[in-house]
């Protein structure tokens, strides 16, 4: 396991004089996260309960407009990149007609958005013609009866179905995500990496992370990605590493003569907090700083009282100051209050 980095000392820009979103370490805030809905229609094992979720009044989620403004604020003060996740992004009415207006956005480069994709495969070229660029695929087990039962639910025919559709499209490069889980998919690793063989997809594995509601799975289901590097090149021989932007959180590899790459995220074993360059919006409108840390900006609160775009600005300016350095998961600090669907992973 590697601790997190210390935080530099101080930082080279100031709150007083910046338009632009950096935190008090210097970091520079240009990715924003933004779950749709806490809603999905899967209940997979390391996300949510199998019991007792609750969701939000549909009230007390964000606006199509009060979306759009936060949005349209983010990107005046530095935010380039969007991704859309949640809950299910797909199970937001007129997901098209957002897409389409946030691309619209001066400053906004890029959109992409995470799915289960069991809905894409009817949707995929609308979305695409809207503007979205890619999309990240949550993909856990090529075993349809696993899958049931990891999704609790879910039918793998129509996710790949999903997965096709967008490929056809060109909603790419894709990723896949699968969250390593003991005793649920941990064989299985081979035959998910095996799909970069001839498919120019990259498979992210992911450790699992101790989100609300799902603590016992953590603690029981925790698979290092050195070992999952290590039975991938049991059986592949040893990986090639390809080098990856700063902001990235995956470390990414080849196997030898793949089409596609495998990539790590171990935010567990090797936090990688220091380079990060992302906030989320949740979809009942708060702006959390930090996945796996509680403090949050109440924008729908300000919003509903009436505050002004300049009074939006400067909050969201503040905030972003105050995101704290990094997580303290490998160090026992669980105090994250909510878990992933209701944040936005
Ligand atoms: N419903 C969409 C999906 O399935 O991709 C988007 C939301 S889902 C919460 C976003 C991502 O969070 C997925 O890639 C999922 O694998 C990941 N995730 C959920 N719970 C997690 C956990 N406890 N630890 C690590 N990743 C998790």
């Amino acid at each position: 396991m590697t601790l997190l980095a210390d935080p530099p000392i101080a930082s080279p820009v100031r709150l007083e004089s910046t338009r632009t979103a950096f935190d008090a370490y210097g970091r520079r805030m240009s990715y924003l996260r933004i779950s749709l809905t806490d809603r999905c229609n899967f209940r997979c094992v390391y996300c949510m309960p199998a019991v007792g979720m609750q969701f939000q009044p549909r009230d007390e989620l964000l606006t199509d407009e009060e979306l759009l403004r936060a949005v349209g604020l983010s990107a005046k003060i530095g935010f380039t990149k969007l991704r859309l996740t949640g809950g299910e992004p797909t199970i937001r009415p007129h997901l098209v007609d957002l897409v389409r207006e946030m691309k619209a956005f001066p400053g906004i480069e890029e959109i992409s958005m995470t799915t289960n994709a069991l809905l894409l495969s009817r949707i995929a070229q609308d979305l695409k013609d809207a503007g979205l660029d890619r999309i990240n695929v949550s993909f856990d087990t090529l075993d349809p009866v696993r899958f049931k039962l990891m999704t609790r639910g879910g039918r793998l025919d129509l996710v790949w179905a999903g997965l096709e559709a967008a490929d056809a499209v060109g909603l790419t490069p894709i990723k896949i995500n699968s969250v390593v889980v003991r005793g649920h998919n941990d064989q299985e690793v081979c035959d998910l990496a095996a799909l970069t063989l001839e498919r120019d997809w990259q498979m992210r594995f992911l450790e699992i992370m101790p989100m609300e509601g799902v603590g016992m799975v953590y603690d029981e289901g925790l698979v290092t990605s050195a070992e999952t590097q290590a039975r991938l090149e049991e059986r592949f021989g040893p990986l090639e590493p390809i080098e990856t932007p700063p902001g990235d959180p995956a470390r990414v590899w080849r196997i030898r003569d793949a089409k596609g790459t495998i990539g790590f995220i171990s935010p567990i074993s090797a936090p990688f907090c220091e380079h990060c360059n992302r906030v989320r919006l949740t979809a009942d409108g708060k702006l959390r700083l930090c996945l796996l840390r509680s403090d949050e900006v109440g924008l729908r609160d300000l919003m509903r009282a009436g505050a002004t775009d300049e009074e939006l600005e400067r909050q969201l300016l503040r905030g972003i100051w105050r995101k704290p350095w990094g997580h303290g998961i490998a160090e026992g600090d669980r105090n994250i209050g909510r878990g992933m669907s209701q944040i936005g992973g």
